[in-house]
């Protein structure tokens, strides 16, 4: 996915416009896009929670390993 790179400095997931998703890539080669609304109330995760904060939290479903490879927020494309 072409995404474009959202430059802000430390987001909080209320920052987030309806049209962003965060996308986690980890070293297995497994891509995940989550809508940010989908993560509030998961994961201790709130509406003023740091967006990047997520990347020391999330666990691969699939390896289990973490830190994430990559983290990166994008445009939503249709
Ligand atoms: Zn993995």
């Amino acid at each position: 996915m072409a995404g474009t790179f959202i430059d802000r400095t430390d987001p909080s997931f209320d920052d987030l416009g309806r049209r962003e998703v965060i996308n986690l890539r980890c070293k297995c080669g497994r891509e995940v896009q989550i809508a940010p609304y989908q993560l509030i109330g998961q994961h201790g995760i709130r509406k003023d929670t740091k967006v990047w904060s997520l990347r020391d939290r999330f666990r691969c479903t699939k390896c289990k390993r973490r830190p994430l490879e990559n983290f990166w927020v994008a445009k939503w494309q249709d």
